[in-house]
């Protein structure tokens, strides 16, 4: 489907295709809330068993995810660590600590993955003064820092550091199919030994709506109170799991296109004057761009591209992020890399 601008902004601007449509239209639906719709009770069980975990949940948000495990893990003045950039830490309006009355504790990583010494540094030792640390979070694939794939000694690392300190896992996997297919690494796999996870189904996976948060059979009887209770309960939200499924079955291994996208654009941005972009760190679908060394910051660089024609959201005084999706086609990127290379070359060329 074409739009008349090129769509860089997020990956949650796709639109459901065709063939999507026509999936949510035919859906089998029943009452969410009494276990009796079909196709809600397929997604879960589908995504219950992508993850390795014996129960699901299909919820409205991928926030309303990382809230309602954090709810379900934490106790008030508890402490949930994760990394600085992390979605549940800076992007979801200090839920933590309204819902589950909990803290963040940031960590600051390395594009947004820290080690197990980080982590294990970051528990506060037990006494009355201290917040209780409860939670290590991590975010698969970590989103503001660009897209990184957390590699999975790593994750075991964290998880070992976890389980010696009586702390529950928790894993933002709004894109972890991003990492499967980028790495081979079965979801089940990165997601062993975690208390919750989850995936986005509005994100990569181009559905309207929706995430499914996976875990124990105790974990997601909790989550369903929480679910309940903040109004996350739906009816016939077979609707929204068509959906769902339909990517599951069509959306997934086409992510390779996505990454080989963002590649392509990172490389044809790397040469140009003023643009701070590495190409060897692009693991998947998003790219982080820095503008310090050109003439604009990045407010400017997202007007004057999006003035053109490509949209492109600013993250940080210097600092562009650019998504591939399916909406944005190959031949596009191209014209985005020759868009930017006419202003990186003229009117935001460096002083
Ligand atoms: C988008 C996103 C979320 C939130 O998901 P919504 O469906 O937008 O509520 C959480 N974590 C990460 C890493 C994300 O990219």
């Amino acid at each position: 489907m074409s739009l008349n601008h090129i769509e860089l902004m997020s990956d949650t601007q796709t639109r459901p295709t065709p063939g999507m449509r026509e999936a949510i239209s035919n859906a089998e639906v029943g009452d969410e809330q009494s276990f009796t719709d079909p196709t809600v009770n397929a997604l879960v069980e589908r995504v219950a068993e992508l993850f390795g975990a014996e129960s699901a949940v299909l919820l409205p948000s991928g926030t309303m995810c990382n809230q309602i495990s954090a709810a379900v893990h934490c106790g008030p003045g508890d402490d949930i660590i994760a990394e600085r950039s992390a979605h549940i830490v800076g992007v979801e309006g200090g839920g933590i600590s309204v819902l589950a009355r909990a803290g963040a504790y940031p960590i600051d990583g390395e594009r947004g993955v820290f080690t197990a010494q980080q982590a294990e540094a970051a528990i506060r030792p037990v006494r009355r003064y201290a917040p209780r640390s409860r939670v290590i979070s991590i975010e698969q694939t970590a989103n503001l820092a660009g897209g990184t794939i957390w590699p999975l000694e790593t994750i075991r690392a964290v998880g070992e550091v976890a389980r010696r300190h009586g702390l529950k896992l928790h894993m933002d996997g709004a894109r972890i199919l991003n990492a499967t297919v980028a790495t081979g690494i079965a979801a089940k796999d990165y997601a062993k030994g975690f208390d919750s996870v989850w995936i986005d189904l509005s994100k990569g996976l181009g559905c309207p709506i929706g995430a499914v948060l996976a875990g124990s059979s105790k974990f997601i009887e909790q989550a369903w109170q929480w679910k309940q209770r903040i109004g996350g309960a739906m009816r016939q939200a077979g609707i929204i799991a068509a959906a769902g499924l339909y990517a599951l079955d069509h959306h997934v291994e086409r992510l390779a296109d996505d990454h080989a996208n963002a590649k392509l654009l990172a490389e044809k941005l790397a040469p140009l004057d003023g643009l701070g972009v590495e190409p060897e760190h692009v693991d998947t679908n998003i790219i982080v761009i820095d503008v310090s060394a050109s003439r604009a910051d990045a407010a400017s660089w997202s007007k004057k591209l999006g003035e053109k024609g490509v949209r492109m959201a600013a993250i940080g005084p210097n600092s562009l992020r650019a998504l591939t999706h399916l909406d944005v086609t190959r031949e596009e990127v191209e014209r985005a890399a020759d868009i930017f290379k006419t202003l990186a070359t003229g009117e935001l060329a460096p002083a």
